[in-house]
């Protein structure tokens, strides 16, 4: 069985289309499947939706989250509670084709256990935007060593991935990342990103801006060799300024003034300030992993076939 996993934050208009669509593509193509919802703490209506898209269709499972807790945990939780022997995961939004998943599905029967979706083309976006995702994925594929540039979260994984997966102790995921992380037979199937037909997405500049200093470190700690070079490079400075002021003062010419004082120590005050800061997200992500709290808590679920139950629980009371 197909299980296919839709994180959903504020989708209210979104949730009984894309069952719809998704079991159609699915039945039509006579694929098992279970569509997991998870309701990421939305503020809408979405977990309304859900319930009841999952009353009229045996097929629809859901999780509820407490609060919002991200797409990430809204991923992992739907991972960990998928029960199909390869799980997809996919944005709610059908901004994914669910065709794709059809390709999908036959790879995986041919025996690849990771099946990345990969943007064949991004939609639409702005020049601003393109220009930081592409910079962002630069940075990224350097630190995973894996071409990031077109990677996306649709993605289907085989249980044993999906296990793997689940297995990673640390809080701070990215999906995207680890799914080429943890190897396995991999494979691509390209697809072109489609136009968003409800609601908005969720991503301001600002929280882009956060997703991506938050993936590098949980990637690469270059950052902090930044700091290294940076002081490397103000030693530099040091060792020539001093032989010049030294030099002067030997001399009799010693530099007027204080100007150049009052340079130097803001220069080396705002280096060593952005080190500190560099070194301090470091530290407060690794207080983060240590607190152990769990990456998302569950306040209510929906098995798969509560229709078909209450079905024959009809039958039962009928004989
Ligand atoms: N999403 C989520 N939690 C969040 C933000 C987004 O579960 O905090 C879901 C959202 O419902 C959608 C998917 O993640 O199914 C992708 O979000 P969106 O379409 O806003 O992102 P974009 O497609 O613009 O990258
Ligand atoms: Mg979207």
């Amino acid at each position: 069985m197909l299980s296919v996993i839709l994180p959903a934050y504020n989708e209210e208009k979104m949730i009984k289309k894309a069952a719809a669509r998704i079991g159609q593509v699915l039945a039509g193509a006579e694929i098992p499947y279970e569509i997991v919802f998870v309701n990421d703490g939305s503020k809408d209506r979405t977990w309304e939706e859900i319930e009841k898209t999952a009353a009229a269709d045996p097929h629809v499972a859901a999780i509820c989250f407490s609060r919002n807790f991200g797409k990430e945990s809204a991923m992992l939780a739907g991972l960990a509670g998928a029960s199909g022997d390869c799980c997809a995961v996919m944005d709610c939004d059908l901004q994914h084709p669910p065709e794709t998943l059809v390709e999908m599905y036959r790879l995986w029967e041919q025996g690849y256990e990771v099946i990345e979706g990969v943007k064949h083309t991004r939609g639409r976006e702005s020049v601003m935007h393109r220009a930081s995702a592409g910079l962002f994925y630069r940075m990224i594929s350097r630190a995973v060593k894996i071409n990031m540039s077109r990677a996306s979260d649709f993605k289907l994984l085989d249980r044993r991935a999906v296990d793997a997966m689940l297995s990673l102790p640390e809080r701070n995921t990215f999906f995207r990342a680890l799914s080429s992380w943890i190897g396995f037979r991999t494979t691509s199937v390209e697809f072109d990103v489609q136009e968003r037909t409800e609601g908005e997405s969720k991503w301001s500049t600002w929280s882009l801006v956060k997703y991506a200093v938050k993936n590098i470190v949980a990637f690469s700690t270059v950052p902090m060799q930044c700091v290294t070079v940076a002081g490397l490079f103000v030693l530099l400075l040091a060792v020539v300024l001093g032989i010049q002021s030294l030099a002067r003062y030997f001399s009799g010419r010693a530099v007027e003034g204080f100007t150049t004082v009052i340079l130097l120590v803001l220069l080396i005050g705002s280096v060593i300030m952005l080190s500190l800061g560099i070194i301090g997200y470091y530290i407060a992500k690794i207080y983060e992993e240590v607190k152990g709290r769990p990456r998302y808590l569950i306040s209510r679920k929906i098995e798969a076939g509560k229709e078909l139950e209450k079905e024959s629980e009809g039958e039962r009371a009928g004989e």
